[in-house]
């Protein structure tokens, strides 16, 4: 499988370049050059695969160039092994019809395990073949770093940077990084928010010459080995459903367009989603551009989920480029005008093509707390407010009663327990068995002043 540009002028990769690749040098994302296509029998035949059968099985097609299937088959094993529940994504119904896909069953409580646990393992795979150390560095809100770390803490190829905003993450969040106190693994406070990280992680992929020999890895969303390992819930959720024969709706909790470009996937390799719901909160960009074709910049707000606060959204690069006929040429201009903080229009039938799978709702902060106290009230369930933000979305914008809506649950509700406190849930959500001394666990990590200088320095100190 080859990989190529979104924007048409970058040379095409292999997986395992891609795996270690940022942004493609033109400025685009690496996209698959085409995508594996299941048939109805073939799918039918996955339902009697455990997750991890159906996990190699969806993705081999796009890592068998560059690792060979007991290789990998070991490595997902391995990888799920490390999730708490038995089923490791397992559907809880909410209502008829209605269910949420519990994607929080991870070492780190939020969807993310399922490509951030990967994607560490498959690095540390590529590495050691290669005989090679790298850098990772990556900004967080939250729940990004920590899966990061999770996934690489291991890794005697990898050193892992992760800078967040001082003082500025929840305390849940902060110590599921910070009491990690493996010495490859490096926290960084930064005295700025989240936005001075982020620019920083930019700044020093542009230029990585003050690293000398040591290439940098980027674990945010736009790697594709994340997108990738993203694709199998949704056939885990549809099959259980009853697909290839019945169709599924899902509805997902979106921040940077990477989760639900997986489902997109999914259905371009042959499963039957006949509706896929953009959720949002108040940084509803998408919503808006979904709405009325425009795509146009608001300052960031912050948000009750803080998991989905950003201004654009990374991925939604990679829908447009088949909007656009995969004509990267095209699409550059395109791209071109929305960097430059533009409005953006684009011809009225690629918008509705767009329209034909998508809907979308945007959710705010009441809105979101009175979904929790809700659902609570009719199921008993206590959910995160990512999570609600998409349940309160399926119910707004189901096309049909009868397809049941899957809602992807991405973070387990006792990382944002002062939400749920706010909705007015009576007790507080638990961590589970293996974080319950959290909050007695020893913590690392470095504040630094808010400038590169000071994080490039304190990089070229602690690398090994
Ligand atoms: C990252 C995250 C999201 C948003 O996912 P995207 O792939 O950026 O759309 C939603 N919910 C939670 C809990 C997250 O951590």
């Amino acid at each position: 499988m080859k990989y190529i540009s979104t924007r048409g002028q970058a040379p095409s990769l292999n997986f395992e370049e891609v795996l270690l690749a940022g942004l493609a040098s033109d400025g685009g994302l690496y996209v698959p050059e085409f995508l594996p296509v299941f048939t109805a029998e073939e799918i039918a035949a996955m339902a009697s695969m455990s997750y991890e059968q159906l996990a190699t099985k969806i993705m081999l097609p796009f890592v068998e160039d560059c690792i060979d299937s007991e290789a990998f088959d070991a490595i997902v094993k391995e990888t799920y092994g490390t999730f708490s529940h038995a089923a490791r994504a397992p559907l809880k119904q909410l209502a008829e019809n209605e269910w949420l896909l519990e994607l929080f069953h991870g070492p780190t409580l939020a969807f993310k395990d399922f490509a951030l646990q990967l994607l560490g393992r498959l690095v540390d795979h590529v590495l050691e073949k290669r005989q090679q150390q790298v850098a990772i560095l990556g900004a967080t809100s939250g729940d990004t770093g920590s899966a990061a770390i999770e996934g690489c803490r291991h890794s005697k190829h990898v050193d892992i940077f992760i800078l967040h905003p001082h003082q500025r993450v929840s305390e849940v969040q902060r110590r599921q990084m910070t009491t990690i106190l493996a010495d490859n693994v490096f926290n960084l406070a930064v005295k700025g928010n989240f936005d001075d990280c982020q620019g920083m992680v930019k700044a020093s992929f542009n230029d990585q010459s003050f690293l000398k020999d040591r290439q940098l890895v980027a674990v945010n969303s736009i790697n594709w080995a994340r997108i990738m390992a993203q694709i199998v819930y949704y056939f885990h959720a549809a099959i259980s459903l009853g697909a290839p024969y019945r169709s599924v709706a899902f509805s997902v909790p979106t921040g940077n367009f990477g989760d639900i470009f997986a489902g997109y996937l999914a259905r371009n390799m042959g499963l039957p989603i006949n509706q896929l719901v953009i959720a949002t909160n108040q940084n509803d960009i998408l919503h808006r551009f979904m709405s009325n074709n425009l795509y146009q910049m608001h300052p960031l707000q912050h948000t009750l989920s803080p998991s989905m606060d950003i201004v654009v959204s990374s991925n939604f690069e990679r829908l447009l480029f088949d909007l656009y006929g995969r004509r990267g040429d095209q699409l550059a201009s395109v791209m071109e005008k929305m960097n430059a903080k533009e409005d953006v229009e684009i011809e009225d039938y690629r918008w509705q093509q767009a329209r034909k799978l998508f809907d979308s709702h945007a959710v705010n902060d009441d809105a979101t707390l009175q979904m929790i106290d809700q659902l609570f009230k009719q199921t008993g369930e206590i959910i995160d407010p990512h999570s609600a933000i998409g349940v309160a979305a399926a119910r707004a914008c189901s096309r049909d009663p009868s397809v049941p809506m899957v809602t992807l649950g991405t973070a387990h509700p006792a990382k944002f327990p002062e939400a749920v406190e706010k909705a007015g849930i009576p007790r507080e959500p638990a961590l589970p068995p293996h974080m319950a001394d959290l909050f007695s666990r020893e913590e690392k990590f470095t504040v630094v002043d808010n400038s590169l200088e000071a994080v490039q320095g304190f990089m070229q100190q602690h690398l090994h």
